[in-house]
């Protein structure tokens, strides 16, 4: 009899195989443990036959890729601890010293910090294009572009870009695509499967996504993945993932499990309510402009509904509004404080709703064209009850903005 010490950690007892539940199981290992010499010599990390290592894939984060393929439609899947990480990987994996990456001036600000600071100092330059031009993308492909990031709809102004043109025009010009996929979620549009105006196919090579919004769903987790379609693209992520020693944690990976399931009945309600709010916004006598892609005279309306009418043809549950010029921007501050149901936050795509009076002059390097000139505030709808929201709105409205 092995002492009490050893017996607890080499116990002879194996639960029966067959289990089978609702939810895969949850698998936690830094070691993975080999049942031969040969077969640790010949393991590979690469291969998702098998496993070698708990950086390289369990159980439960296989599961989770094979799910987020399915919802995505793409081919190889990688996770990452934040969506950010997601956009921070691909640059790596793609660009190099001497390269140009082109980024949507309405882009998701941290990965736009990342192109200023960290490839800078790599000797990789940017240089930002306005996605509702295409005239403007194609003149700034260079012979030095290697990659062109692309975001339906834009951070914050919502703007909807004509997707597969863009991806056209990059890829006529053999440049990699990777589209910021996080507000379609898979479910609003299939970034592998779009059509274009002469009905001809068209994919973007890379999709990453914010797990931490709509596929979590609780607003408790962090993280992100990249998916691909072409194996051989998807190796070449692979590596530099590898070599970078990004894996996730098997709790946060089940909590995402614990959400896909729902997901789909969340981002239709989550929309749902978005709209009828942003309409309703529409209306009010201090709102000069929604910026909502579903709305018809927000900018790019006419895009979302060419390339949105696949999928689920949905629109998450995110809008912008500018207030009229005369309500300072105090005041629309003190809107956003007088908010009850509605919490000031980034993030979105919790059960909560949230709010965040952004700062656009100082976000972007000119007020975008297409925005009214007023102070701009972002509502992600949460799953509360719509009618509550909307009171919540109403009475925010008359504290704060009703005398100035
Ligand atoms: C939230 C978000 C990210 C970053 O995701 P994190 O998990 O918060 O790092 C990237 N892109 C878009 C469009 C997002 O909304």
């Amino acid at each position: 009899m092995p002492d009490i010490s050893t017996g607890l950690i080499h116990h002879p007892y194996l639960p029966p195989d067959g289990f089978l539940a609702p939810l895969p199981g949850v698998f936690k290992a830094s070691t993975v443990i080999f049942p031969s010499v040969a077969k640790m010599r010949s393991a590979d990390w690469k291969d998702k036959t098998g496993y070698t290592y708990g950086l390289h894939g369990t159980p439960t984060t296989y599961q989770l890729e094979e799910r987020l393929c399915t919802l995505e439609g793409g081919s190889q899947c990688l996770l990452v601890p934040s969506g950010l990480a997601a956009i921070t990987t691909v640059a790596m994996a793609i660009l190099k010293t001497g390269d140009e990456v082109l980024i949507p001036d309405n882009a998701y600000g941290p990965g736009t910090a990342f192109a200023r600071t960290e490839l800078r100092n790599w000797g990789i330059t940017h240089r930002f294009y306005d996605p509702m031009d295409a005239q403007d993308l194609q003149s700034k492909l260079g012979p030095r572009t290697r990659l062109v990031w692309l975001e339906a709809p834009g951070s914050v102004t919502m703007e909807f870009p004509d997707l597969p043109r863009l991806v056209r025009i990059c890829q006529d010009r053999g440049v990699t695509t990777a589209l910021d996929n996080t507000w379609g979620a898979g479910l609003a549009f299939r970034p592998f499967a779009l059509v274009a105006a002469d009905g001809l196919p068209v994919a973007v090579d890379i999709s990453v996504h914010a797990l931490t919004k709509y596929p979590s769903g609780g607003g408790d987790v962090l993280m992100g993945s990249i998916i691909t379609r072409d194996p051989e693209l998807g190796t070449r992520i692979k590596l530099t993932h590898m070599r970078l020693g990004l894996a996730v944690g098997a709790n946060d990976a089940e909590a995402v499990l614990r959400g896909l399931p729902s997901v789909v009945l969340r981002y239709r309600a989550h929309d749902t309510a978005a709209r009828e709010l942003a309409v309703w916004c529409a209306r009010q006598d201090a709102i000069a402009q929604v910026l909502h892609p579903a709305l018809s005279g927000s900018p790019g309306h006419a895009h979302w509904v060419a390339t949105c009418q696949t999928g689920l043809g949905g629109a998450a549950g995110l809008f912008s509004v500018i207030f009229k010029p005369q309500h300072s921007a105090r005041s629309v501050d003190a809107f956003c404080d007088a908010l009850k149901l509605f919490k000031l936050g980034y993030s979105w795509g919790g059960p909560i709703s949230l709010v965040v009076p952004y700062d656009l002059a100082a976000m972007r390097g000119s007020w975008p064209r297409q925005v009214a000139h007023g102070s701009i505030v972002r509502f992600s709808i949460g799953l509360e009850n719509v009618d509550d929201l909307r009171a919540d709105l109403t009475q925010a409205m008359a504290a704060a903005l009703a005398a100035s």
